[in-house]
């Protein structure tokens, strides 16, 4: 049996079809596909017991170490690393203070956020019971509406990185320098900026406090592990947060097998020929460009960098409507095999090749092909 009809195996038990995703790490579709190391290392952790707390902050040491940070955590995802890395900024190793999460009236208590990066993810700051403090307009912020953010209640500056980053937002740079002139840490939230693989460490040598990553998305390691990096006494509170510590972070728990396989992932992806792989991502851009482009009813062409920033190539396909466009994607999603593909403005589509496994990207193609000539003959 191969090693592809295997992985299928447990899922079809269930009745469920895996997805072929020319979209995205995107959480929902199961974030990234582990390499065989990875799998290999949690299956390894998986065997034995072995001191939970001391396990963190050796794998800590080394993540630290693979990523030019002075310290590093591992979390239950990005979004618990923003939870843990907010109790840190706010309570710190405080006793009687994290006795009272989220009630934080005896703490430092408010995080400044630029108003262009509010989202979603920003509940994970929220749920520690701080004030959201926002700066600026929908149109960017400027340094003196910065300035005039800062009261003494202030804990700490979230940056959003990713697709909320906006021309009038003000630059990270300046961030950093008017809150480290008050002695403000600047969290980075860097969920999806892998690649390329040097942020791990730019957001922290800029001057960020810590540095937030997933680390089931391009990192591919376990889909509930996350990587918080910099500086070291906020880690150390990250740490008095977490699990198997009684605070905010206990519901958040990495077991030893995301632990082991956090570090893999981190060992391999520093490791692993990025020139390379992208070059790989170009050809099969270029593949499926030069295959779509004469196709009648659609335009094709490169578009880069994709939508959270990553500088990674994908294909643009645009056609005649929207309602062939939406035909065309549900068509995909529900056929044989499901092949998911993300809808870009009114009528078109990205392919990304980002998250495809090997031999995936002519399935995606002749999927596709075959689903544009039904549906543009029916619609003739
Ligand atoms: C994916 C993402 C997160 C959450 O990361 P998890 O590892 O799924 O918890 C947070 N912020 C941004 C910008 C993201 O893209």
């Amino acid at each position: 049996m191969s090693a592809a009809v295997e992985r299928r195996t447990g899922y079809e038990a269930l009745g469920l079809h895996p997805v072929i995703n020319a979209c995205a790490t995107l959480t929902k579709l199961g974030g990234s596909v582990m390499p065989p190391a990875v799998v290999a290392a949690m299956a390894d952790a998986a065997r034995c017991f072995v001191d939970l707390e001391e396990l963190q902050r050796r794998v800590g040491a080394r993540i630290a170490e693979l990523t030019h940070n002075e310290a590093a955590y591992v979390s239950s995802g990005a979004a618990a690393g923003m939870v843990l890395a907010t109790a840190a900024c706010t309570v710190g190793m405080d006793r009687e203070a994290h006795a009272r999460i989220p009630r934080l009236d005896t703490v430092k208590n408010e995080i400044i956020v630029q108003s262009v990066h509010r989202n979603g993810y920003d509940y994970a700051v929220r749920q520690v019971g701080v004030t959201v403090v926002d700066v600026g307009g929908p149109h960017g912020t400027s340094r003196e509406e910065l300035e005039a953010a800062f009261t003494d209640r202030t804990a700490a500056v979230f940056w959003f990185q990713g697709a909320m980053n906006a021309p009038g937002e003000l630059p990270l740079e300046q961030v950093i320098q008017t809150a480290g002139r008050r002695g403000i840490p600047v969290l980075v939230d860097a969920a999806a900026q892998l690649p390329p693989v040097e942020n791990l460490w730019r957001f922290t040598r800029m001057g960020a406090a810590l540095a937030i990553f997933s680390g089931g998305k391009d990192l591919a390691g376990p889909q509930s592990s996350g990587l918080v990096l910099g500086r070291a006494d906020l880690i150390e509170a990250c740490r008095f947060h977490g699990n198997p510590n009684q605070s905010i972070g206990r519901p958040m728990k990495v077991g030893k097998e995301e632990l082991m396989g956090a570090l893999a992932a981190v060992e391999r992806y520093t490791r692993l020929d990025h020139a390379e792989r992208m070059r790989g991502f170009e050809e099969t851009v270029a593949r499926w460009v030069e295959r779509l482009a004469p196709v009648e009813g659609v335009a094709a062409r490169r578009d880069f960098p994709n939508e959270a920033g990553q500088p990674v190539p994908w294909a643009l396909v645009t056609f005649d409507n929207e309602a062939t466009r939406d035909t065309v994607v549900d068509r995909l999603r529900s056929g044989d095999p499901s092949v998911a593909v993300a809808k870009a403005g009114a009528a078109a589509i990205h392919l990304n090749p980002m998250t495809l496994q090997p031999g995936e990207a002519d399935v995606v193609l002749e999927r596709l092909l075959d689903e544009i000539g039904t549906s543009i003959r029916r619609c003739d």
